[in-house]
């Protein structure tokens, strides 16, 4: 019997008007203004491996995504018997994810390969990948960023690092030694202070005489401690010298269990295919990384890299909703037109198309400081400033993109398997950890007040496009000029680091963007023809232009 013929009261249940799934497409390809950032920042050598990632993000990471959120992890603190055991099970999905990752380097990439372009390689798999499963980005972007801390202590990084670095994903809960790879977390916040880790209260206590690479003792807590299933974690405890950074492994070297004990998992707005915990430990075995008492200049090499994380992350959403909410409107009509073609409505997805490419282009080009920094001073001063501006902009707008996105597509964005509401759970969390938008703000004024050379290499890189467009030119001025003015600087952070995400977007877009979306992002954000909500572009914008660019071609 043909299809129709099989469901007699089929007619009652037409399907019409409904685009089709946003599933079997290339997230790379499709992402222009990041195939052009890859290759113009230097890692056009891995154009084919990011299209491999692509292929999968638009395609079997989309089911493991829904798969891995929607059977959250599970704690189990005790076996049958009532033994501790402080193991989390994860859905067999929330493995295939990390198995993709880690697979593709993106835990890893720049320290098995420290080539040109490795950073912005990575930045772009990071960014692809994540747009099917950002949950799972936690524990890769931990392990990436743990690296080059660990390398403070020579030899533990010598025994971590073959691990670390594996390209197999092994999920067994045994020691180190029995397995073909690893991960690695990160332990700082406790209950009275996350931002403000001089607060501490864990303990540790040398075992014999201590100092670097020492064995010690921890005793205290942490409130979040995120992939708790990781092998081991750099954590912040104190000494007699103050704070102090350590790794603590999962496993003692003789491979009994270390004391790990996990009280509860986070019950989270978003972020749920990832577990986060609350941890104590009771003497729990670990060994300092780096000098004794320096412990947050340690671990802040971990969090540079992690903050760069979150604005990969967070550019990716903008980029996800954007595709979302294009490819929706290209096939939903009303009214008598598809949305795409409805004046009102290109306004709306222009402007989140101008924002999510400005957020593409400033974290691949922050991505490139880091390749830089590791040969030049100046690009290392020039990263750890730029990384707290462009963190805090591209965290700080992607909550309410992602709103607006979602609301492109009507009640469907709002029903949780058009993935929507997930991105729309997620879109804060960025702006939370590692820096919350008040913190990166003081960063930012810490970083500039302590090291002029960052500050100058970021004014002569944002300079690089001047001369092409006063509007450009006289905002710069005024960014510059914010410089001398200090007086109350601390209250007015905010606008002030505002104005250097904008007007580091701003030359970027100039110097390398679409044409339509430099215009228009300069008659909005730097000249300030626009309303408050997205969709109040001016009508001289290229409206379908940028529309075009931005939409999926499938
Ligand atoms: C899902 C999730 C997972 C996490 N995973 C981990 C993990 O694995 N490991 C880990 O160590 N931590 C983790 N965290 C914790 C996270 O890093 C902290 O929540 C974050 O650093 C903020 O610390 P806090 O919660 O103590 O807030 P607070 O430090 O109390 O800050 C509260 C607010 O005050 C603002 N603020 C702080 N100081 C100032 C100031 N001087 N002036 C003005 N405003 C200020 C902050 O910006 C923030 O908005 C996780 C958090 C979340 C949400």
């Amino acid at each position: 019997m043909p299809a129709k013929d099989r469901h007699p009261r089929s007619t009652t249940h037409l399907v019409q008007n409904q685009p089709p799934p946003l599933i079997g497409y290339n997230v790379f390809l499709e992402d222009r203004a990041l195939v052009e950032a890859l290759r113009r920042e230097g890692a056009e050598w891995a154009a084919d491996r990011a299209e491999a990632v692509g292929e999968i993000a638009g395609g079997e990471a989309i089911e493991l995504g829904f798969a891995a959120n929607a059977n959250p992890p599970v704690l189990r603190t005790h076996d049958r018997y009532g033994h501790r055991i402080d193991q989390v099970d994860f859905h067999p999905a929330w493995h295939a994810l990390m198995r993709i990752s880690v697979a593709h380097e993106l835990h890893a990439l720049p320290w098995r390969e420290p080539r040109a372009g490795a950073h912005v390689a990575r930045a772009a798999m990071f960014s692809t990948l994540s747009q099917a499963e950002a949950g799972h980005g936690c524990p890769i972007s931990m392990t990436h960023s743990s690296l080059p801390a660990l390398r403070a202590q020579p030899e533990i990084a010598a025994e971590w690092e073959p691990k670390l670095m594996s390209l197999e994903y092994d999920a067994a809960f045994k020691p180190v030694a029995d397995k073909s790879g690893a991960i690695c977390g990160m332990a700082m916040t406790e209950k009275q202070g996350g931002s403000d880790v001089r607060e501490n209260t864990t303990r540790a206590e040398p075992i014999g005489c201590g100092g670097p690479g020492g064995e010690y003792e921890i005793t205290g807590h942490k409130w979040f401690c995120s992939a708790p299933m990781s092998d081991a974690f750099l954590i912040l405890a104190k000494t007699g010298k103050g704070v102090s950074c350590f790794l603590l492994p999962r496993f003692l070297p003789d491979g009994t269990a270390n004391t790990f004990l996990i009280q509860r998992l986070k019950d989270k707005l978003g972020n749920r295919s990832n577990a986060s915990s609350e941890i104590e430990f009771d003497r729990s075995w670990a060994r300092m990384v780096g000098e004794d008492g320096r412990g947050i200049s340690t671990i802040i090499e971990m969090v540079n890299h992690t903050r760069l994380d979150c604005t990969i992350g967070s550019a990716a959403m903008m980029r996800q909703a954007v595709a979302q909410a294009t490819h929706h409107c290209a096939h939903r009509a009303a009214f008598g037109d598809k949305l795409i073609n409805q004046p009102l409505m290109q306004n709306v997805l222009a402007d989140l198309a101008v924002e999510s490419e400005a957020a593409t282009i400033s974290m691949m080009r922050l991505a490139r400081a880091y390749d830089d920094s590791a040969t030049d001073e100046r690009w290392r001063s020039f990263a750890r400033l730029t990384t707290a501006i462009v963190k805090y902009w591209v965290c700080k707008r992607t909550p309410a993109h992602v709103a607006e996105a979602l609301e492109c597509l009507g009640g469907n964005g709002y029903a949780e398997e058009s993935g929507m509401p997930r991105l729309y759970r997620e879109a804060p969390v960025n702006g939370v950890w590692e820096g919350s938008g008040n913190v990166m703000c003081l960063d930012v004024l810490r970083a500039i007040g302590r090291n002029p050379n960052g500050t100058e290499a970021f004014f002569d890189e944002v300079a690089l496009a001047g001369g092409v467009d006063p509007r450009f030119d006289v905002f710069l001025e005024r960014v510059r000029d914010g410089l001398n003015d200090v007086d109350g600087i601390e209250g007015r952070a905010r606008r002030f680091v505002e104005r250097l995400a904008i007007v580091f977007q701003a030359s970027l877009l100039l110097r390398h963007g679409d044409p339509a979306v430099a215009e228009a992002y300069l008659a909005t954000r730097v000249a300030g023809d626009r309303g408050h909500a997205f969709g109040t572009l001016p009508r001289h914008v290229e409206f379908r232009r940028i529309i075009d660019r931005a939409r999926p071609n499938v």
